[in-house]
């Protein structure tokens, strides 16, 4: 089965990173993923000058945004440095020609009611310009999350479906957060898909912990708690393309790349 698959690399030279690993995508940081401070873009020549190279090698590139964006709490001192902050990643994103921008889903906090957080998830659709498709990530835990439970998908999803925009808002499976979070991976594809009608990428990863555990530690494939036929079938039922997000350089992605293709 012909699957792109590729890892989440150093952003410096994503084409070369691409490159040493034989991968047709790659996803990076542009900058430090814990922090407020705006996108960085490391590679030498600038923005313009990676999405030219990464088009002529023939290379899709991903940004994830930060961790720390939350745009579905109901602290406004979260809420609207996050939602700032994701347009200046998109922007960014758009400059270097990402196929997409990934996002976690955030949560909102212990004694609110997720219902404020879907509609914050509204308003950050309608607020943000989408120049690039944007890729809501499932977690594994989290207080209160808006993407770890498929019943809280739905709530995003119906909340933003009438928001300006959302035709460019996409889903990130991640098959790590899936399981830690407690989503039997047998289903999960066709479970997400009846709420988004779409994923368009799945980061593939093993994981260090138990089902359900809401622990987030990803691991290399086969060196985890998933089962391998799992792990192979989400990737096989997704169709989307594959990023692994998974521990080490190289080559070590290279025997993930090949542990995950002699089960597809
Ligand atoms: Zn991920």
């Amino acid at each position: 089965m012909a699957v792109a698959i590729g890892a989440h690399v150093d952003q410096t030279d994503p084409v070369a990173e691409a490159a040493a690993r034989g991968a047709g995508l790659v996803q990076f940081f542009l900058g430090d993923p814990q922090s407020y401070k705006g996108p960085v873009v490391t590679y030498a020549d600038g923005a313009a000058a990676l999405k030219a190279r990464a088009v002529e090698a023939g290379i899709d590139l991903y940004v994830h945004a930060p961790y720390i964006i939350n745009v579905a709490t109901t602290n406004n001192r979260i809420r609207i440095p996050s939602r700032k902050l994701l347009q200046q990643h998109m922007d960014t994103a758009a400059e270097v020609g990402a196929k997409g921008l990934i996002v976690h889903g955030g949560h909102v906090n212990k004694d609110d009611d997720p219902a404020k957080g879907f509609d914050n998830w509204r308003k950050a659709i309608e607020a943000t310009d989408i120049k690039v498709p944007l890729l809501i990530e499932n977690t594994a835990g989290g207080d209160n999350a808006m993407a770890r439970y498929l019943d809280r998908i739905a709530g995003v999803w119906e909340a933003i479906s009438t928001a300006e925009g959302a035709e460019n808002v996409g889903f990130c499976l991640d098959t790590c957060h899936a399981h830690a979070g407690g989503n039997p991976l047998e289903t999960v594809v066709e479970d997400v898909r009846k709420i988004t009608g779409r994923i368009d990428l799945v980061h593939c990863n093993d994981s260090r912990d138990e089902f359900d555990s809401g622990a987030d530690r990803h691991a290399n494939f086969g060196a985890g708690r998933i089962d391998p036929d799992l792990l192979a079938g989400v990737v096989r039922d997704a169709g989307a393309p594959v990023i692994c997000e998974t521990p080490g350089g190289a080559e070590e992605h290279t025997s993930d790349f090949a542990w995950l293709r002699d089960r597809l």
